[in-house]
């Protein structure tokens, strides 16, 4: 019997399958020597705009970076209010906080943990310039609604798309449909890179031109700075690495449908496991699958114990952070996100995963919750 661990993530796969494409790419960048925005970021750009849907693709550092630009090129800053979900990822919230505005955060709908329409409606003010969605776990917030309320309001739309790389809704692709988006291509993301990189996208041409300037200390012209710019660009060795990788995304992505499918078929008939619901007209692409349980910490101790390398997406809602208690939120503002924060569970989700390997991970969590 194998008692292999089962990570959360195993990327060890994924590199087996392109590391000659990337060890050739390297080999061929450090033979032409252009490291800064060589020819493959160009071209990484075209492909995944290509992939998107989307005129525009401006690579830059990481996704927080690529998040904070957008706000910045679209103008966002000192005395806006961007509203986002209080149960993302820390980033989200960073990039409004560090783009000069104030987050404001929303609960989360009961079912599918995303941006909820009305919860939003409840906090618009006259600051308010943004709404942020952040298309979690890999499914996108529902953005008929969202849009509803940015044309009533006039308010800009700025889709966080980190962990929505080739979902769509209604067929429309994550990060098409805001004023612009950002995304992160993080290692453990579903398009990842060997460190970190992320991308802006936009439909518009102004807003792209303006990002590519803010990426490259506020230059167009060489020596020519017009503004305040960052060095925030998409390093050309990973866009190496992200080409190779985006060839095969649809397949991967492919992957984690049918490796979620089956999870929903192992786990339906354990007592007490709650499985992850789809939003009518997401086409989900499962950068987690996270799961409800009662006694979550004892529950993720166990499959711990057993080499299964479950986790927690996210431990603490935003406002409960530290770095966002400025904000004046109390424990039970938000208690929605708070008692789904408690009972979360991600488990081992990666293209690769065996069912096999998914049918341990059953076998433990019925076990942990006999
Ligand atoms: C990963 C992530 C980010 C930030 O990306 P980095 O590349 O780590 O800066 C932003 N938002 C969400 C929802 C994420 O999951």
């Amino acid at each position: 019997m194998s008692k292999e661990p089962i990570p959360l993530v195993d990327l060890k796969a994924q590199h087996r399958e392109i590391a000659e494409q990337v060890q050739r790419g390297f080999a061929r960048v450090m033979e032409n020597t252009s490291f800064i925005l060589g020819k493959d970021v160009a071209e990484f750009e075209a492909a995944y705009a290509r992939f998107s849907g989307v005129p525009h693709c401006i690579g830059v550092a990481n996704g927080t970076d690529a998040l904070e630009l957008a706000l910045r090129a679209l103008g966002v800053g000192q005395g806006d209010e961007v509203i986002l979900p209080a149960n993302t990822f820390i980033a989200s919230a960073l990039a409004v906080a560090r783009a000069g505005a104030t987050p404001v955060l929303v609960d989360c709908d009961p079912r599918y943990q995303l941006m909820d329409p009305d919860r939003v409606r409840a906090k618009l003010g006259p600051r308010t310039k943004a709404l942020m969605p952040v298309h979690l776990f890999g499914q996108m917030a529902p953005m008929e609604e969202l849009e509803k309320i940015a044309a009533e309001r006039r308010l800009l739309l700025v889709e966080d798309a980190a962990q929505a790389q080739g979902a769509r809704q209604q067929g429309r692709p994550a990060g098409s449909i805001g004023s612009a988006s950002g995304t992160s291509f993080y290692p453990g993301k579903n398009l990842g890179a060997y460190g970190d990189a992320g991308a802006v996208l936009t439909g518009s041409d102004e807003l792209a031109r303006k990002v590519r300037a803010l990426r490259n200390y506020g230059s167009e012209v060489k020596y020519h700075h017009p503004e305040t710019g960052f060095n925030s660009r998409l390093d050309t060795l990973q866009a190496v690495v992200l080409l190779a990788k985006l060839e095969r995304l649809a397949r991967w992505n492919e992957a984690r449908r049918k490796a979620a499918a089956r999870y929903h078929e192992l786990l339906g008939s354990i007592d007490g496991v709650k499985l992850p619901s789809t939003l009518p007209g997401n086409e989900h692409i499962w950068h987690l699958y996270v799961v409800r349980v009662p006694r979550r910490d004892q529950v993720l101790e166990k499959l711990q114990e057993q080499g299964i390398g479950a986790g927690i997406h996210y431990p603490a809602p935003l406002h409960l952070q530290g770095a966002f208690r400025h904000l004046g939120h109390r424990r039970g503002a938000f208690p929605v996100c708070e008692a789904a924060a408690g009972e979360i569970l991600s488990l081992p989700m990666f293209p690769e995963i065996t069912p096999e390997q998914q049918a341990r991970v059953a076998d433990a969590l019925r076990e942990a919750l006999g």
